[in-house]
């Protein structure tokens, strides 16, 4: 048995931390208001996961 470690992705996973820290950091984003820097790093977390989600977005969206 062995720990799990999140190695496949150490990218998204970065912008995660990152994302997490500032939430867990931030009075606007602990009090559940709206921060842009919260915004901007959920941007860029998503974009790091992988950028063919969001062309599949609308695809989906087509499909209804
Ligand atoms: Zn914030």
């Amino acid at each position: 048995m062995t720990a799990s470690a999140p190695s496949q992705a150490s990218a998204p996973d970065a912008e995660y931390r990152t994302l997490l820290g500032h939430t867990l950091n931030c009075a606007a984003c602990r009090a559940g208001s709206a921060c842009p820097t919260v915004v901007r790093l959920g941007r860029a977390w998503r974009e790091t996961r992988g950028p063919a989600r969001e062309a599949r977005g609308p695809a989906r969206e087509a499909r209804r």
